[in-house]
């Protein structure tokens, strides 16, 4: 089983409805590939989240009763008042069953954008990378030089990530640390440009290689790629022109 396949499925494993051998090829996959488990691990706290945070309303003594008398009413005499009570009574279910839904919707979403999607992930990104030019801790190993940087997250990570000096492109390397981001621990280069400081994010991905997407959020520039199994995310409050020649800068020397 693939980790895309992992994914498409991995809603029916957490609510229990796949079939066994699915399951059990599933359950394989998780137990080898990290990335899927902690996918999983997140769908779990999801649901969870779900049946911890989800109000429930209990029906209030004699409901049932009352319900049960004015059906009694509506079925028995055949009245205009009693059937039009019955309607009443319809009414309402239909409004309080469409109220649950609206508030489990609701809450779904909320839960669903905290933890789903570029944009929730480029939210992070933002908050990382605003975070480490705050607290004044841009950088845990402080070095120009590449092959100081790169040994430096050996034994940190559960990866190696790629580690390019950019200097003859105008952005210089001068460290890196790390961060947490989507849910795990990643690699965070600092390069420089003029004053900028550019933030370049690095953990392993299972999807396939895509080509930079720019975004513009809170007055900073996002491209993101993902390139032999690695998803890159560089934030800068650089220009769009010259945080894209930094991610071809990067892709270039890595390919
Ligand atoms: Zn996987």
């Amino acid at each position: 089983m693939s980790c895309q396949e992992m994914h498409e499925l991995l809603d029916g494993y957490v609510d229990s409805e796949l079939d066994v051998v699915t399951t059990l090829q599933l359950e394989r996959h998780l137990k080898e590939c990290a990335s899927c488990r902690a996918v999983c691990h997140r769908y779990e706290q999801f649901t969870q989240g779900i049946q911890a945070h989800v109000p429930r309303f209990e029906a209030p003594a004699g409901l049932e009763a009352k319900i049960r008398t004015k059906l009694g009413l509506a079925t028995g005499s055949g009245t205009r008042a009693a059937s039009s009570a019955f309607a009443d009574w319809r009414r309402w279910a239909v409004a309080a069953s469409l109220i649950g839904v609206l508030v489990l919707t609701g809450t779904l979403l909320m839960l669903l954008n905290r933890r789903a999607g570029p944009e929730i992930l480029a939210e992070e990104v933002v908050s990382s990378h605003v975070r480490s030019l705050m607290a004044n801790h841009l950088s845990d190993v402080i070095s120009t030089d590449q092959h100081t940087v790169k040994p430096w997250f050996s034994g940190k990570l559960d990866f190696a990530p790629v580690v390019k000096d950019l200097a003859p492109e105008g952005f210089p390397l001068t460290g890196g640390r790390l961060d947490y981001l989507d849910d795990r621990a990643v690699a965070a280069l600092v390069y420089k440009r003029r004053q900028h400081t550019i933030n370049l994010f690095i953990w392993p991905s299972g999807s396939s290689d895509s080509s930079p997407q720019t975004l513009s959020i809170k007055g900073f520039n996002i491209v993101h790629w993902t390139q032999a199994h690695m998803t890159y995310w560089a934030i800068s409050d650089l220009n769009a022109v010259e945080l894209s020649e930094f991610a071809r800068g990067l892709e270039t020397s890595s390919s």
